[in-house]
């Protein structure tokens, strides 16, 4: 990485030249800096102005995220009209600005661009509102709108071998109520991950991982995946690009053995990502959630097996305070079953409940009683406390996962 520090009209600047992007940093004369980091493409990714965090998914919306003086997290989503409009109209307009400073002399710096550096400068300031609003087109021809990904997955390549769920019917979840489940053909897939190697372009120097979507692409059986992973490995350079990572989800289908693990993860898997929710029976009946706690730990612990290492998704304030006390017992002694250790992550995702969704309906007409945000944290802390795991094999990393705050 090359750092440039530099003035700009009195104002210090420091433009960071990295492997995978461009940032920009530029004093204001009170406050924070107006930070800009973009893709190898000209994308906008993120941008930090007057204390507010921007980030812009390939769809073109822009998630805002800022502290209250509360210290409690304020967020809002800006349409892709806005978004162009109010932050990447005005991110482009300084980098326009500073560029043009920099060639003529009237900014100083502690040192020239580089190629790369102009490369990202010249893209960046070519992409303009016509440019942003076409590549946000081009996303939803490349993909189905990309539901949801663990936290740690937002700079992936996802790559849809599967589209949708094929349950599709946990009440809380609506992530694909608009897509019917489908496995792509070989020929199909070999051209989606084509198009989306050529949508991202240099771009795809921000990507860390592989993400095999959509919900559950390892309910695929063995027969019909090996040969889209390969198509994967044809098309990517899996090793460099950091692995392959997926959900599972719903356990009722063509199970995986330990050996069908390890064949996967001879061709890169890493992590796999369960939406376990809760290890309560009943409460997993009444979200409708496919399967029973006892699938997902022999699931986890096959594909631990195979070498594999594994997400575990809990879902805090499911059922309200009826359900409260039974899901953090066998929540936690599922997790305690696991045979988890410092290779896994488990992630606390918070219930949201909108308006329309069936779980809405089910807890009205089930009188339960919601828990409030606090409870829901404390929910969490209350599993995380009693989760027990060998000395030899470490301590997974425990973190939250705010569904509203996806982007990618
Ligand atoms: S199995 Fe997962 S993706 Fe499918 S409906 Fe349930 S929570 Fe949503």
């Amino acid at each position: 990485m090359a750092v440039l520090l530099g003035k700009w009209d009195g104002r210090p600047i420091t433009i960071s030249v990295k492997r995978n992007c461009l940032t920009v940093s530029i004093e204001q004369a009170q406050g924070e800096p107006d930070v800009y980091s973009y893709d190898y493409a000209g994308r906008l990714w993120t941008a930090q102005l007057e204390s507010t965090t921007y980030r812009r998914g390939l769809d073109g919306k822009m998630v805002a995220k800022w502290m209250r003086p509360d210290r409690t997290r304020g967020r809002r989503w800006l349409a892709p009209g806005e978004a162009r409009a109010e932050v990447e109209g005005r991110a482009r307009a300084q980098m326009l600005a500073l560029y043009d400073a920099i060639r003529s002399g009237a900014a100083a710096l502690s040192g020239s661009l580089d190629a790369q550096a102009q490369t990202g400068f010249e893209r960046a300031i070519a992409f303009d509102a016509d440019r942003s609003a076409a590549d946000a087109a081009r996303y939803l021809d490349v993909y189905q709108p990309v539901g949801i990904l663990p936290p740690d997955q937002y700079f992936s390549v996802v790559l849809q071998l599967a589209e949708g769920c094929s349950f599709n019917t946990c009440t809380f979840c609506t992530f694909y109520r608009d897509r019917a489940f489908r496995i792509k053909p070989p020929d199909a897939f070999r051209e989606h991950a084509l198009a989306v190697r050529d949508f991202l372009g240099d771009g795809l120097s921000l990507r860390r991982t592989i993400f095999l979507g959509d919900a559950n692409a390892l309910v695929i059986p063995m027969k019909l995946l090996l040969p889209l992973v390969d198509i994967v490995r044809e098309v990517y350079d899996v090793d460099r690009l950091g692995g392959l990572y997926a959900f599972l989800d719903g356990f009722s289908g063509h199970k995986k053995s330990a050996s069908d693990y390890a064949a996967l993860r001879e061709r890169g898997l890493k992590t796999v990502y369960i939406g376990m929710e809760s290890g309560h029976a009943p409460l997993l009946t009444f979200l409708k959630k496919p399967g029973q706690p006892e699938d997902v730990v022999e699931a986890v612990r096959a594909i631990k097996a195979g070498g594999v290492s594994v997400g575990v998704i809990v879902l805090l304030g499911a059922g309200g305070q009826q359900y409260a006390a039974a899901h953090v017992r066998d929540t936690i002694d599922a997790i305690n079953a696991m045979g988890l250790d410092m290779d896994d992550l488990i992630y606390f995702s918070e219930l949201v409940v909108s308006e329309g969704m069936d779980y809405a309906r089910d807890a009205y007409d089930a009188g339960l009683t919601p828990l409030t945000p606090e409870e829901r944290i404390a929910q969490g802390e209350q599993i995380e406390r009693r989760l027990r795991f060998s000395p030899d094999g470490g301590v997974p990393h425990i973190s939250r996962y705010d569904i509203r705050e996806f982007v990618y």
